[in-house]
């Protein structure tokens, strides 16, 4: 669940090269160039993803066909997808990413917002912070393949 404590000071963002040293002494398994798909267990879409970095993502996320959370990540090898898992390299390509999620589930958004009584720009920051634990956590960001 999203937190929405604005009070607290937000977390500063590790340096990149930090993380991936980190997530190198751990040996994570997740490497550059293997590819993940998403597999929506309401309505079979396939959601594929190439690793452009090496990192942690989501177990599920939001179908981009019919809208739930219902799409469930598997290792897969020999497809070409058409998005990457990827490491921003700075806090402003951070808050793009901030954007282009609002952008993408403005509906849920806009009810948080009436449900909780808070402004968008309240919840960009509230985004902005779990995407800085997120990332700070070795995690990793989806989009179209550049
Ligand atoms: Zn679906």
């Amino acid at each position: 669940m999203i937190q929405c404590n604005t009070d607290l000071p937000m977390e500063p963002l590790i340096p990149k090269a930090k993380i991936e040293k980190l997530l190198e002494e751990k040996k994570h398994p997740e490497k550059r160039g293997m590819v993940n798909v998403y597999i929506c267990r309401n309505c079979s879409h396939r959601i594929m993803f190439v690793y452009f970095d090496t990192g942690v993502t989501p177990f599920t996320m939001k179908c981009s066909n019919c809208g739930k959370m219902t799409a469930e990540s598997c290792m897969v090898s020999g497809d070409q997808p058409d998005s990457i898992w990827y490491r921003p390299n700075d806090i402003s390509e951070l808050k793009q990413i901030v954007e282009d999620a609002y952008k993408y589930n403005e509906n849920d958004y806009k009810k948080m917002s009436k449900e909780q009584g808070l402004s968008k720009k309240e919840i960009k920051e509230i985004i902005l912070r779990n995407y800085i634990k997120h990332y700070n956590q070795g995690g990793l960001f989806g989009r179209a393949r550049p």
